[in-house]
């Protein structure tokens, strides 16, 4: 298939003084400073309920940056009227002309978008420029880029023929619309997860998460401005549980396409099962969810790496990703020098507003979050088991700032060993260096979760007991580098047990949930 060959985005550095960071710059202080009023998109139209939330950013959350108007069950009942009514003619649209749409989407974020989409993730999520660049800029591109290659790979896989006969495969969408759910913290996956079923020519309906409705917003535009037909992707926002409630409780329901919290994804699966026999078809459940990933130093590493691997990994956009390195086990012998290592880089560290491009940290994502993670760190602080080495400090009086906090244990259960976190609170137990073997054990069964794990070790036979001790813990391995910031076409992403379905986002394995295939077989 001649298609233009996928590529990885350049990282733009935003250094003081290119054109790149005084473009977010100037998009940051327009955006920030002015108001947006979000309609729900269902198919040609632009709905304002006149029923609304304010959107503010988390770093400064009494400021107002616009409103979103939320759906009420009748909205829902006319998405799916739009999307079944827009399928009539997507499904059939010929597949470069589906992938133009698309690479033109790509083409748009990398040039003309990018200030406005990275300015947007950075007052939305409140993500560091640097983090907004590497998600809504370049790994948004690459999925958009990637699933046309991938798409077309699905498309070469066809069958044998023999004489006389001619045996081949159609990779149709499925039968009714598929469910796209995103998690606040991505903008790359909010654009992902509706764009790669309607890639396959299936019709979308997109619910984002409440604080994500800002930056949804822009990629929207995006895909309006390549030239993405009405009702193909319908974006809603408001009632969660009425929402889901009446999409999964259509016949049309096909599929959902999911990344969110484990106990979401499992009401998903609950209410898809009680459904199950108003379907036409079995729908396609595909979700990433939750993650309690580990940093496991052998005693033959390099404390330096360590270190660096924890900071980033740790502490990047605040600890809020699936990958983010929460729980971690340093040998004995080299604690001394990892702490001391860790503390001084901790200690450098600068947070604030984004806008602020000197900053390695913004707030939380919420009130929630910030009170949930409070909770843990003031237990941390009165347990005799734990000990907080490093911030453990928190003030909601502007935005959700919560300090980069170490916690140091005794017991290798204790909860912030096992609990899923979503913050910048990092456990650290320290093993003898001669439990090695048993440190194995307890990296694999300390966690329901087994989404991303870094060993990092300069021993190679260690290197392959971890690697085959950890076989189930972690669908992402990394040798010697953090857990955190897969790359489309690089490091296919996702994991199993409690974090999901494993369906690899920025692979092939996606994409192919999204077809249902017919064999056509014609005799001569
Ligand atoms: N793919 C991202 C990473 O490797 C994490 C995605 C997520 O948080 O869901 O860091």
């Amino acid at each position: 298939y001649n298609v233009p060959t996928a590529y990885n985005e350049f990282v733009k550095t935003y250094a003081p003084g290119t054109p790149e960071r005084e473009a977010v710059a100037a998009a940051f202080k327009q955006m920030f400073n002015s108001t947006v009023d979000v309609p729900l998109y269902i198919g040609a139209e632009e709905i304002r309920t006149g029923k609304t939330k304010n959107m503010t950013p988390p770093f400064d959350h009494k400021h107002v940056v616009g409103q979103y108007h939320e759906a009420e069950k009748e909205h829902i009942e006319k998405a799916i009227a739009a999307a079944l009514e827009a399928k009539k003619k997507w499904a059939d649209m010929p597949w470069e002309q589906r992938a133009s749409i698309f690479l033109k989407a790509a083409e748009l974020l990398a040039g003309p978008y990018r200030a406005k989409i990275n300015a947007a993730t950075m007052i939305a999520q409140a993500k560091t420029v640097h983090q907004a660049e590497i998600d809504s800029a370049c790994e948004l591109i690459d999925f958009l880029r990637f699933n046309v290659q991938f798409m077309t790979q699905i498309y070469s896989e066809q069958p044998i023929s023999s004489e006389g006969i001619w045996n081949r495969m159609e990779h149709r969408p499925l039968e009714g619309f598929v469910y796209a759910i995103t998690p606040f913290n991505f903008t790359a996956i909010a654009g992902n997860l509706p764009a790669a079923p309607a890639l396959m020519g299936n019709v979308v309906i997109w619910k984002p998460a409440a604080t994500q409705v800002y930056s949804a917003n822009v990629i929207m535009e995006v895909f309006q401005q390549a030239g993405l037909p009405a009702g193909v992707i319908n974006m809603i926002t408001g009632n969660s549980a009425m929402i889901s409630d009446t999409l999964l409780g259509s016949p049309d329901f096909a599929g959902i396409h999911f990344t969110g919290s484990t106990g979401v994804f499992n009401d998903m699966w609950a209410k898809i099962g009680q459904n199950i026999s108003k379907y036409k078809s079995y729908p396609r459940i595909v979700g990433e969810t939750g993650g309690k990933d580990f940093v496991l130093a052998h005693p033959s590493s390099i404390p330096a790496q360590v270190a660096t691997a924890l900071t980033r990994g740790a502490f990047e956009y605040q600890g809020q990703k699936c990958s983010a390195a929460s729980r971690a086990y340093i040998p004995a012998s080299l604690w001394p020098e990892v702490k001391e290592l860790l503390l001084a880089d901790l200690a450098s560290i600068k947070m604030g507003s984004p806008e602020d491009m000197s900053n390695y940290m913004s707030s939380v994502i919420s009130e929630q979050s910030f009170d949930k993670l409070a909770g843990f760190i003031d237990q941390a602080k009165k347990d005799s088991d734990a000990e907080i080495i490093a911030g453990g400090g928190y003030d909601k009086s502007v935005g959700y700032f919560i300090q980069p906090t170490v916690i140091l244990t005794t017991n290798p259960k204790y909860n912030t060993m096992c609990t899923e976190l979503f913050g910048p609170v990092l456990t650290i137990y320290v093993y003898e260096d001669a439990k090695w073997t048993e440190t194995l054990a307890l990296v694999d069964g300390t966690s329901s979760y087994a989404l991303t794990g870094a060993i990092f070790s300069q021993d190679r036979y260690a290197i392959v007991e971890a690697t085959k001790a950890l076989e189930n813990a972690a669908g992402n391995f990394y040798i010697n580098d953090k857990p955190t910031g897969a790359v489309v076409g690089q490091q296919p992403f996702g994991g199993a047990r409690a974090s999901g379905t494993n369906d690899k986002a920025g692979s092939i394995l996606n994409l192919l949930r999204w077809v249902s295939p017919r064999t056509i077989k014609e005799t001569f």
